[in-house]
């Protein structure tokens, strides 16, 4: 089902796909001709001129603790990808786990395809497990005009009445050997989660780069990269501290979701894990 990192199993549950818009307004600094040798190496992110992607989470399960990280697209969405309904739920028990299991649900950043099934019409996903996000995050939503703030806000509400949404800041161990590590940009609390278990070693980004072409161009700046500066020297640390090690690389926009920085000539590419 997933791929083993010590005591944990990571497997990528797949909310939805859907087409977000055209690469040229998405990724407004980057010649349409640049994206060429990506349309090879990830055919499954193009639909023509448009990005087509996935939107997943990750389930990572040990013996003795079973998380979430992100919460996916949710239920429809109003023009957020209204063609997309999220089945996060579904996929939860296509890999045999209750919500009752689940202790813990980490938010790598507070973006709607992030959040959208952390609580919806005020039940929450996961009714047993203490939900984790970065106060920096939530102060920036907060902070951010009504319509917006709203719809962001809309499915954590009833979790931050309940006392059920811890708001952290800087780096915090959310289970033994996991660890929810900021790496700010993307947005301004933006956060990745790290996992070492046993001498094994993961790494799931969020968005510290959306496309994985972002790997071999990590100075290429995505429209809705909230600090674009922030984020393309958080991106370099981060794969800075990848390279040339053996560390699985996850990131639920990718193809698959789960896999590895492999050198292809002078590139940088990702390649899943079967
Ligand atoms: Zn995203």
């Amino acid at each position: 089902m997933g791929i083993r990192i010590g005591d944990y199993e990571l497997t990528v549950l797949v909310d939805t796909h859907g087409v977000l818009g055209s690469l040229a307004e998405l990724f407004p600094g980057v010649p349409a001709e640049a994206w060429d040798p990506y349309r090879n190496l990830y055919p499954e992110l193009f639909d023509g001129e448009d990005w087509r992607l996935p939107f997943g989470c990750f389930l990572l399960g040990s013996e003795r603790h079973t998380l979430l990280v992100d919460a996916g697209v949710g239920p429809p969405q109003g023009s957020f990808l209204p063609s997309a309904e999220g089945l996060l739920p579904t996929a939860l028990t296509e890999v045999g786990v209750d919500p009752d299991e689940i202790d813990v649900c980490v938010l790598t950043h507070l973006h709607i395809d992030h959040i959208g099934w952390a609580c919806s019409e005020g039940r929450r996903l996961c009714p047993r497990a203490s939900y984790i996000a970065s106060r920096r995050d939530f102060n920036w939503v907060e902070g951010r005009e009504p319509l917006e703030r709203d719809r962001v806000l809309q499915p954590l509400l009833h979790l931050v009445r309940s006392g059920s949404l811890a708001l952290v800041e800087g780096t915090i161990e959310v289970a033994p050997g996991v660890q929810m590590v900021p790496t700010p940009g993307h947005t301004p609390g933006h956060s990745s989660i790290r996992i070492a278990s046993r001498g094994s070693e993961a790494i799931i980004l969020g968005d510290v780069a959306v496309h994985p072409a972002l790997l071999d161009h990590p100075e290429w700046v995505y429209l809705f990269d909230v600090e674009p500066e922030p984020t393309v020297a958080t991106r370099r640390v981060v794969l800075g501290g990848i390279e040339g090690k053996d560390v699985i690389v996850a990131c639920g926009h990718y193809p698959g979701g789960v896999g590895r920085l492999e050198r292809e000539g002078r590139r940088t590419i990702w390649r899943a894990v079967e």
